[in-house]
This record gives C-alpha cells, sequence and structure tokens, in this order.
C-alpha cells in the first residue's frame, strides 16, 4: 500500500470530496487542491498535501483525477494561468470526471497530447450515494492503450468502468443519460404530483410504480417527493445531490450536440426549459428533483 504513487485530485465538491477519500481508502496518497479552501480543510486531517494551485498538483503527482463543475471550470484548470499544463510531467495521466462539451474533452486532449502527457475523460453516472459507497460507473473515453491505467485508479471508485471509444466518447454516453435522467425525473415528479390530486399515499404509489412498468431510477432510487424515501436530497430539503444548476448545463451541453447533430430531441428540450425556469425561480442550488416542489409551487400561482 505504502508504495503507491501519489494521485492528484483537483475538485473536492459533492462527488470529488467522496471520490477522492475512496482513492486514500485504497492506499493511494492524495495530492489536493479545490479553488475553495475549505473543501480542502478535511482532506489536509486525512494526510493528504494540499496544494496552492493545479500547477502545483502536476508537480506532484503524474497521475491527476479532475471533477469539475462545468466546461469553462475544466478549461481553467488546465490550460489557465496556473493550470496543470503549466506543470505536467511527460507521460503523466489526466483523466477528467467532470460533465463537460466534448468537444472541449477534445480541445484538452490536444493540448495535453502537446505536452507529452495523455488526457482521457472519464464522466460518471451514480450520485453522491455511489461516490460514496464506490459505485460509481465510469464512461471512458480516449486512446485504448491507456484505459487500463485509467482502470487501475477508476475501479478504487466505481463498480462499472467502460472504454466508450476515443476522446469525448465518454461525455457522448454520459450527456444521453443525464438527458433521459432529467426526463424520466420530471416524469416521475408528475406522476406523483397526479396520484397525490387523486388521492394516493405518496408511499403507497411510489411502491406501485416500483413493481411496474412505470418504475425507474427517479422512482426507485431517488424518489422526488419528500417523505416517500430516506437519505436521499429530497428527504432533506433538497440539500446535497445533483445541483439543479448542474442539470441545466447537461441539458445544454444535450441541445447542443443534438443541435450539431441535427439529432430532433423534443423531450430533451422542454426538460432544458424546465430546469433553466427553476433555476430563473430560486431553485439553482437545490437537487435536480426539487422539480417536484417546483411543479407544485408553479401549480399554486
Ligand atoms: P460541486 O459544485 O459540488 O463541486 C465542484 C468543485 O469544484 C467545488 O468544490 C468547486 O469549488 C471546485 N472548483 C470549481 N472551479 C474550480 C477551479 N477552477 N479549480 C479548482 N476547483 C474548482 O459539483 P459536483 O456535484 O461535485 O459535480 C462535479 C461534476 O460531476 C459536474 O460536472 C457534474 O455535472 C458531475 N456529476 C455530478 C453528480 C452529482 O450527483 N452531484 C453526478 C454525476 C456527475
Amino acid at each position: 500500500m505504502a508504495s503507491k504513487t501519489p494521485v492528484g485530485f483537483i475538485g473536492l465538491g459533492n462527488m470529488g470530496n467522496p471520490m477522492a477519500k475512496n482513492l486514500i481508502k485504497h492506499g493511494y496518497p492524495v495530492i489536493a487542491y479545490d479553488v475553495f479552501p475549505e473543501a480542502c480543510k478535511e482532506f489536509q486531517d486525512l494526510g493528504a498535501q494540499v496544494t496552492e494551485s493545479p500547477a502545483d498538483v502536476a508537480e506532484r503527482a503524474d497521475r491527476i483525477i479532475t471533477m469539475l463543475p462545468s466546461s469553462p471550470n475544466a478549461k481553467e484548470v488546465y490550460t489557465g494561468a496556473n493550470g496543470i499544463l503549466k506543470k505536467v510531467k511527460k507521460g503523466s495521466l489526466l483523466i477528467d470526471s467532470s460533465t463537460i462539451d466534448p468537444a472541449v474533452s477534445k480541445e484538452l486532449a490536444k493540448a495535453v497530447e502537446k505536452m507529452g502527457a495523455v488526457f482521457m475523460d472519464a464522466p460518471v453516472s451514480g450520485g453522491v450515494g455511489a461516490a460514496r459507497a464506490g459505485n460509481l460507473t465510469f464512461m471512458v473515453g480516449g486512446v485504448e492503450q491507456e484505459f487500463n491505467a485509467a482502470k487501475e485508479l477508476l475501479t478504487c471508485m466505481g463498480s462499472n468502468v467502460v472504454y466508450c471509444g476515443e476522446v469525448g466518447t465518454g461525455q457522448a454516453a454520459k450527456i444521453c443519460n443525464n438527458m433521459l435522467l432529467a426526463i424520466s425525473m420530471i416524469g416521475t415528479a408528475e406522476a406523483m404530483n397526479l396520484g397525490i390530486r387523486l388521492g394516493l399515499d405518496p408511499k403507497l404509489l411510489a411502491k406501485i410504480l416500483n413493481m411496474s412498468s412505470g418504475r425507474c431510477w427517479s422512482s426507485d432510487t431517488y424518489n422526488p417527493v419528500p417523505g416517500v424515501m430516506e437519505g436521499v436530497p429530497s428527504s432533506n430539503n433538497y440539500q446535497g445531490g445533483f445541483g439543479t444548476t448542474l442539470m441545466a448545463k447537461d441539458l445544454g451541453l444535450a441541445q447542443i450536440s443534438a443541435t450539431n447533430t441535427k439529432t430532433p430531441v423534443p423531450l430533451g428540450s422542454q426538460a432544458h426549459q424546465i430546469y433553466r425556469m427553476m433555476c430563473a425561480k430560486g431553485y439553482a442550488l437545490k437537487d435536480f428533483s426539487a422539480v417536484f416542489q417546483f411543479l407544485r409551487e408553479e401549480e399554486s400561482l
């Protein structure tokens, strides 16, 4: 265990925090950085080295994982004034697990390649619970020969690590998944709300849906109605979890990809509008399952 070489981790938020902890549990010394110093404190106590910039991380580790909110943050961390590329070592493996525009992943891969290092996109599916339990699904894009090296680290944080193809294809898979997730979450919230209005007990309705053909992840693992399930954001005033603003971002990425490929995605487009409206109406920082609360508030207007 002690012989494992350090792994850099940049972005210690809702997802990055438990993911980096799982690397530590597997015996990897972690070199940590987050732009928000408070996020690093806990890692100092766990024995991780906390650094001042992404460039410092690159100086001390030749394998780095990034887990950032969106494309501009990823560009800043890789190519910014104190970015990874300022000090990256030749042969380093840089894995970006953020959900970003596949075109940006490709841009970053080119810039990384110029420095003699390797870039892979490896966005994840599974919420904060899966990140804590170490059973995320990773969708990996990049040079196939490097996949095993990435897998060694990713299996410490996930139970499924799937090779998708060239750089950007991990993001493509992720964007499709999240578009479907948003549609199914809105559908679950609508169905649950209608059932409640028709006099059904929400717990009973969820139980019936979950033994019937309407069952989906949003109904059986992440139900959006407060009190139906324990340990999910809906039962914690929609705190933690996967922010509405992040979902709106992913749906925006799906819209860009759909436009670029001339693919009709009418429900994805409607879901994008709903999540953007939620952001404008004060839901930005709440978990995306708060669409249930949003529908209830809209109907009372
Ligand atoms: P988050 O906002 O909780 O965490 C992001 C972290 O990155 C924050 O701590 C922030 O301070 C840090 N950060 C931002 N800019 C930075 C910079 N320039 N340098 C260093 N650190 C910086 O977000 P999250 O929920 O952990 O999500 C991270 C990514 O994972 C997103 O792309 C999201 O779409 C994706 N994702 C999230 C979930 C989920 O359930 N939360 C699930 C799957 C995928």
